[in-house]
């Protein structure tokens, strides 16, 4: 009989142990109880999602676990109910986030209620993706509707008699054209972003970064004559980087382009490149209007401008920094800010000098 028993204990010893690994690999967050409330089991996703830590919450009333939220109200709700539901509920604590909830009644093996088990589904990425998809959908309505408008307006002017003007039409069509070179400005932004954002690997090379700043520089030399702004470029010839020319380009060409766009005439932009360790820094430097450190970090999301107005007048669509952004972190690096209002920034980029990663 004693080794009937000891088989017995071990038989459930290892059932037990079996359901634990069952719970403890699920995805979600598992959360049983009693008829009363009190937790008979909870696996170790719940308690992350829970913020639980490896505080013991078994034999605990369920409402001291889960505080006063929307989680605590929809387990309170279950025990009166007794029903099968499923809600999204937001999840605060440590871990904020959202969860799918959904609650079954547990029965005993003669059909009596002897509980309730709750699943957590954590949505938190989903829901953080979709909020930013309906951001950007609402951002980028917003930023077409400005230039739309006005080609509609001067369009209907011209129509109803200004086209008659030689020197009113002459003017209106040059509006509605820089209105229309907005439009197609931000939608190529918004094209080279969504091709960055795929994750594709893009090609590096290992090549000289000095021709890809030349070249971005060169392209803007005469928007920065127009304003008499000198741009100097110190970088030796011999340093090498693993990078893909033409992104890279677009990405100092952004930088340069901004520093002209925010920096008064008749001042200076320094571009230089040099090797520190394992790395390679570009700088862009400019004697512009700089920006104070709340703008500094944010304006490389998406349409984030720290003056809307000046960035419209020059011809911004508040999506090129997002794009430096991207390029940068495709070349497994990363660009940062240093800025002074009424001194100007420093934006740097900062690259692999080789690719051993
Ligand atoms: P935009 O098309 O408006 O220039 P960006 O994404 O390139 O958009 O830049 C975002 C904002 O950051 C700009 O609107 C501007 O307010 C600020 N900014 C960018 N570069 C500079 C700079 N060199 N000096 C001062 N402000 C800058």
């Amino acid at each position: 009989m004693m080794d009937d028993i000891k088989t017995l204990r071990e038989n459930l010893d290892s059932e037990i142990k079996r359901n634990e690994a069952i719970l403890s690999c699920l995805k979600e967050g598992i959360l049983a109880m009693d008829s009363s409330g009190v937790v008979l089991k909870l696996n170790q996703k719940a308690r992350e999602m829970l913020g639980l830590k490896s505080a013991k919450a078994e034999g605990l009333p369920v409402s001291l676990i889960c505080g006063q939220n929307e989680l605590a109200d929809f387990v309170k709700e279950g025990l009166v109910a007794r029903d099968s539901f499923e809600k999204e509920i937001k999840l605060d604590g440590p871990n904020e986030g959202f969860a799918l909830a959904s609650r079954s009644p547990m029965s005993g093996s003669s059909g009596e209620h002897i509980g309730m088990v709750v699943a957590l589904n954590d949505i938190t990425q989903l829901r953080r993706l979709a909020n930013f998809r309906r951001d950007f959908a609402s951002n980028v309505s917003h930023e077409l509707r400005t230039p739309i408008t006005s080609i509609r307006g001067f369009a209907e002017t011209l129509l109803g008699g200004a086209i008659e003007e030689p020197s009113t039409a002459r003017h209106f069509v040059e509006i509605i054209n820089k209105h229309a070179n907005r439009l197609s400005s931000i939608i190529e932004d918004i094209l080279t972003l969504s091709s960055l954002e795929q994750g594709e690997a893009i090609e590096l090379m290992a090549q000289p970064v000095r021709n890809v700043i030349a070249k971005a520089i060169d392209g803007l030399s005469g928007k920065a004559a127009e304003k008499k702004i000198g741009v100097h470029l110190e970088c030796a010839q011999s340093i090498e980087a693993p990078i893909n020319g033409p992104l890279l380009e677009s990405a100092i060409s952004n930088l340069v382009d901004n520093a002209i766009n925010y920096s008064d005439e008749n001042t200076a932009i320094n571009v230089s490149a040099f090797v520190e360790g394992d790395v390679v820094l570009i700088t862009v430097r400019d004697q512009g209007y700089g920006m104070e450190r709340q703008h500094s970090d944010r304006i490389f999301e998406r349409f984030y401008r720290v003056d809307k107005a000046r960035s419209r007048k020059a011809g911004g669509t508040g999506l090129g920094l997002s794009i430096v952004k991207h390029v940068v972190l495709a070349h497994h690096g990363k660009v940062t800010v240093e800025s002074e209002p009424g001194k100007g920034s420093v934006f740097t980029i900062t690259l692999p000098a080789s690719d051993n990663r």
